[in-house]
């Protein structure tokens, strides 16, 4: 189960890296019209960046294997194969947000020249599926990675940055885009669609 796990959570790593990749080329060659990168954003980008290679130093060596989880085999596969099957809903996640919000996508907050405020797609139900994708996968990789360290690491990069970064994305949407966005507010939630609408 260890090493398939490992290879599998590679794989998910690398469906990512392909679905931003061009949406990373064309979003340098974009004007910005506003950047609120601070301190603060870029601490949280940091630790997200050290809990990936802390989780690579567990899919490429077997100096963490002390912390594994130390389950009956069975429970080990039955929990394995839901990490797994959550990692594949993220990555349709996460796929989907991409396509939708197009040129408009950005690794941290900022404006372009050429903004346009999305709700249609699947930001019509939630104003943040690519952070609801990473919830998902975080789950994911706690099942998938059975290993104390190298499971938890997810949760432990995205955490601080949903709480610290959601508030002030949706401020500098609304000061860019001011009713529009308060309405596009009202008839969504951040991760979970609105039931009543
Ligand atoms: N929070 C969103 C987008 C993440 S990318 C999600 O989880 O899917 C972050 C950038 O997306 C921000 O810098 C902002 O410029 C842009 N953005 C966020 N919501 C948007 C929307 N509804 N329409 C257009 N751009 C948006």
């Amino acid at each position: 189960m260890k090493r398939p796990s490992k290879v599998l959570y590679l794989v998910a790593i690398l469906a990512e890296i392909v679905i931003r990749a061009p949406y990373n080329r064309q979003r340098k060659q974009q004007e910005m019209r506003d950047q609120r990168v601070s301190g603060l954003e870029r601490g949280l980008l940091g630790l997200l960046f050290g809990t990936f290679l802390i989780s690579m130093v567990y899919v490429f060596s077997s100096r963490l294997d002390r912390a594994d989880y130390r389950w009956p085999e069975q429970t080990k596969q039955r929990v394995g194969g839901l990490g797994a099957v959550l990692m594949g809903i993220a990555i349709w996640i996460f796929w989907r947000a991409h396509r939708d919000l197009g040129q408009n996508w950005s690794p941290t907050l900022e404006i372009a020249e050429r903004q346009t405020l999305v709700t249609r797609g699947i930001y019509q139900y939630i104003r943040h599926p690519m952070y609801a994708s990473q919830w998902v996968w975080s789950v994911g990789q706690m099942l998938l990675l059975q290993n104390w360290i190298a499971g938890p690491l997810g949760l432990l990069g995205f955490v601080p940055m949903y709480f610290l970064r959601v508030p002030r994305e949706e401020q500098m949407m609304l000061e860019h885009f001011g009713d529009e966005y308060r309405d596009y507010m009202a008839q969504t939630g951040r991760i979970f669609p609105r039931l009543r609408r």
